[in-house]
């Protein structure tokens, strides 16, 4: 398809800074506010951009410009914008969209947070949402309104990992003008959703893009009139919310940034490798790289050569009692932790139905193939990972679940 040659690691290695005191890494700017030269200069920032003038923080500041750049450049936009969580990243990106009157149509198997949101928050100022299967194109198409506004989703769903198609997305939203809104923290540099057609990518860089699990912060890239309508000081979403990243924060991102591919190298083939050794003991595994996963070609079709099928897998022990007591004996054994979240060096591992998706209605759950017994990892950068599966073997054995 589209984005054989897009290498988005490569293109985050472009963007190189020297401080002004020929520091490698750009300085930390922990100013709130700038000063101007000139009254005239400060009056001219306020009404758009200067070039190489901050005006206040929460609006831009030289710390995030530079994550903000390096972020750009990773996913072929023109710009971006970072904020101080994924849903700050979601809501500012959403909201700015949409007026009363106006339609979404979103995946009905997205982020708990993003559902809540979409399902109860929104309605207070009169919009509607239709939620859908986005992997069922008939459903999208069936479910677009003329006043629909934005098609939401993500590029890989939690925790069944199945894959939107986005270039067919975007001409089902191009029908009606709507803005075509993708989440892509589960699969960064793996999946290039502004390459593949959608408007606005957003991120919760909580996860992968991070990797530390130091903190919560999120992204939104997109071409630089999105970017600049949601800073607008009149009318921007993001500027008068004030969801902004921690110029702190955003330094320390963007360091991670660059070993960000490597990361997901190893995470990819972690999480393949335990994908295949489940199956191999009878333990049927959801991963869209192996070639029985629904959406392996799909997959293949979109993806990025080089950063694998992602780090997240999930497995089914039928019950959350059965699942609850796995994961106990695994986080006593040292594979990682029972914790929610992903993307970190460590594994992480959570019973979805009753954590991460538990904002989705039974209904939903049920529809959408989610057995309450789903185990999800986030598979860590374990450097041997037969000795860690050897572990979770044992963990399954004693508990005479194999
Ligand atoms: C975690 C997550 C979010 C929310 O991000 P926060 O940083 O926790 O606000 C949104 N979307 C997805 C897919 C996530 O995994």
């Amino acid at each position: 398809m589209l984005n054989k040659k897009f290498d988005p690691a490569m293109a985050i290695n472009s963007v190189a800074e020297i401080s002004a005191e020929r520091g490698i890494n750009p300085n930390i700017n922990d100013s709130a506010t700038f000063c101007f030269p000139y009254g005239q200069t400060m009056t001219d920032t306020f009404h758009g951009e200067t070039e190489g003038y901050f005006l206040y923080s929460r609006h831009w500041n030289p710390s995030n410009l530079s994550l903000c750049k390096a972020l750009a450049a990773m996913e072929g936009t023109e710009a971006a914008w970072v904020t101080g969580s994924g849903m700050g990243a979601i809501t500012s990106a959403l909201l700015q969209c949409v007026q009363k009157g106006d339609h979404i149509v979103a995946s009905m198997t997205v982020y708990g947070g993003t559902f809540a949101f979409l399902n109860n928050y929104v309605k207070k100022f009169g919009i509607e949402v239709t939620f859908v299967d986005t992997t069922n194109l008939e459903q999208v198409k069936a479910a677009i309104k003329p006043n629909t506004k934005v098609v939401y989703t993500e590029t890989m769903s939690n925790p069944l990992l199945r894959i939107s198609n986005i270039g067919e997305l975007r001409k089902l939203s191009d029908t009606v003008g709507a803005r075509l809104i993708v989440d892509n923290t589960f699969t960064p540099m793996i999946f290039s959703p502004y390459v593949l057609g959608a408007h606005v990518v957003v991120y919760s860089m909580t996860k992968f893009v991070n990797g530390k699990n130091d903190c919560v912060a999120g992204a939104i890239c997109a071409d630089g009139e999105f970017i600049n309508s949601l800073i607008d000081v009149n009318d921007g979403t993001a500027m008068l919310l004030g969801p902004v990243l921690d110029s702190f924060r955003s330094t320390s991102i963007l360091k991670n940034l660059y070993t960000l591919h490597i990361r997901m190298q190893q995470h990819s083939r972690n999480a393949l490798y335990l994908a295949k050794r489940f199956n191999d003991i009878g333990i049927k595994a959801n991963y869209p790289g192996l070639p029985e996963h629904r959406d392996h070609q799909l997959m293949n079709q979109q993806m990025n050569a080089g950063f694998g099928y992602g780090g997240m897998i999930a497995i089914d022990l039928d019950t959350a009692e059965k699942a609850n007591k796995f994961m106990e004996k695994m986080q006593e054994k040292g594979v990682g932790y029972l914790a929610v979240s992903l993307g970190y060096f460590r594994t992480l591992f959570s019973c979805s139905g009753k954590s991460t998706s538990s904002e989705l209605p039974d209904e939903i759950q049920k529809e959408m193939g989610m057995s309450e017994g789903l185990v999800r990892y986030s598979v860590g950068l374990d450097n041997d990972m037969e000795a860690t599966f050897k572990v979770i073997e044992a963990s399954l054995r004693e508990l005479k679940y194999i």
